[in-house]
């Protein structure tokens, strides 16, 4: 008997209709002989509508509350998903992130997972039950507070349970067919990926691919979780991401990804002298939040200097407000953020063995007279910073020039 564990995306449960199909399926699945835990999202639009309720109400909402408030999306869905497949003859039971024992660490909005207690989940596998559990959430490990795990954190959800339960296949239901290219949405000729690495998929997740929350193909890497990415629409066979295999490594560039959630703040005339970026970024850091592409300029003749990096637009106010009382600390220039930006990036294994990749890029930029704002490299990806309103534009561009479409 195999244990296989399915995530419904918020589309995919979206409404009545949509609940009857993706239940219809848990059944089909447990009908062939498995035991099935299915993780769903808030209904489309839900946590959005959440977010923007609490917006109208305070310009900071406390994160705290914010968590309570948000974990409230995934509990509708499992309910309802569970009402329904008890009501077509399937044993199910819906559980919110505490009672299937998913502890996280205490940082609200953005909380890692730290231990999953499976006992509950076996004993309701034991019991022949579906098993719905209510994504995105868990508690927090310093006091039982609700946390949740990011946006787009029920991938997160489903595939750190089907490691803790060791399921044979963490199947991720979407409104795409798989892994593509580029963004389906975005490049109509992007190719469906039958096959993608841990590494690879990761690297774009982190680049913007909002597919699968970075934190679930860590998880699947980690643990080594299969898992596979599939439409609830059409049920086509969809892309594996697994393990780095020999043919992987043969292409150059699998997929260019684009991330417009990006804010560029920029602190200037920051006295050029040891530990002044250290200040920075530890002040920013203990505020838990995520510095991206950094850049310090060469110093100019009063030995001061500009440093200028990305964060999210969700933390863009937080690292602002925080900069400006640095600013202040160490009698630097003025504090400045753009919010135009986007980053657009090529991903790929096959980087490593092949020099010149960087400068195919930059050079489809620049024939379409994109201008490059910022650079940064691993081993296996390029990310430029470009105006945001050239994104689109850069994301096919990038895509031609690599060959990568149909
Ligand atoms: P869900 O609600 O099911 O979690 P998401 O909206 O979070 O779905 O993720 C699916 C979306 O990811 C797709 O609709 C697509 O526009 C976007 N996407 C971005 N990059 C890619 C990519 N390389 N391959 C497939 N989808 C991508
Ligand atoms: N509902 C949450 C979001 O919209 C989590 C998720 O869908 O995975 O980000
Ligand atoms: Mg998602």
């Amino acid at each position: 008997m195999a244990v296989i564990v399915q995530k419904y995306g918020g589309t995919s449960v979206g409404s009545v209709e949509r609940i009857k199909i993706v239940a219809q399926h848990i059944k089909d699945t447990k009908e062939k002989g498995n035991k099935v835990i299915a993780i769903v999202s808030a209904m489309s639009g839900e946590t959005d509508r959440l977010i923007n309720i609490s917006k109208e109400l305070s310009s900071a909402p406390s994160e705290r509350e914010m968590d309570l408030l948000l974990s409230s999306g995934e509990r509708v869905s499992s309910a309802l998903v569970a009402i329904r497949l008890n009501s077509i003859g399937t044993k199910a039971i819906a559980m919110t992130g505490r009672q299937c024992g998913i502890v996280t660490d205490s940082v609200h909005t953005k909380a890692r997972i730290r231990t999953i207690n499976v006992d509950e989940l076996k004993k309701h596998l034991d019991n022949d039950e579906v098993i719905i559990v209510a994504g995105f959430q868990g508690i927090s490990e310093t006091n039982g507070d609700v946390t949740t795990l990011g946006r787009g954190g029920s991938d997160t959800t489903a595939v750190a349970i089907a490691a803790a339960v060791k399921a044979d296949v963490c199947e991720i239901y979407t409104d795409v067919d798989g892994i593509y290219t580029a963004d389906p949405r975005v490049v109509k000729n992007a190719k469906k990926l039958d096959k993608i690495s841990y590494c690879e998929m990761m690297e774009l997740a982190s680049l913007g691919a909002k597919v699968l929350q970075i934190r679930s193909v860590e998880f699947g890497m980690k643990y080594n979780v299969p898992i596979m990415v599939v439409s609830s629409f059409t049920f086509n066979p969809g892309t594996l991401v697994t393990k780095e295999d020999e043919n992987m490594e043969k292409i150059l560039v699998s997929g260019v990804a684009h991330d417009k959630n990006q804010v560029r703040l920029k602190i200037s005339n920051v006295k050029d002298s040891p530990g002044m970026a250290s200040k920075i970024f530890n002040t920013i850091a203990k505020n838990n939040i995520n510095v991206d592409v950094i850049v310090q300029n060469v110093s100019n003749e009063n030995n001061t200097t500009d440093i200028s990096f990305t964060v999210t637009k969700e933390d863009a106010d937080k690292a602002y407000n925080l900069l400006q009382n640095l600013a202040k600390e160490v009698k630097s220039g003025d504090v400045s953020i753009n919010k135009d930006i986007a980053k657009v990036s090529i991903v790929g294994v096959g980087m490593r063995a092949h020099p010149g990749v960087a400068s195919t890029m930059f050079e489809a930029l620049a024939k379409e007279g994109i201008n490059i704002r910022a650079i940064s490299t691993s081993e296996i990806k390029v990310s430029c910073i470009i105006d945001e309103k050239y994104t689109e534009l850069a994301v096919r561009a990038l895509h031609d020039a690599f060959g990568l479409g149909e």
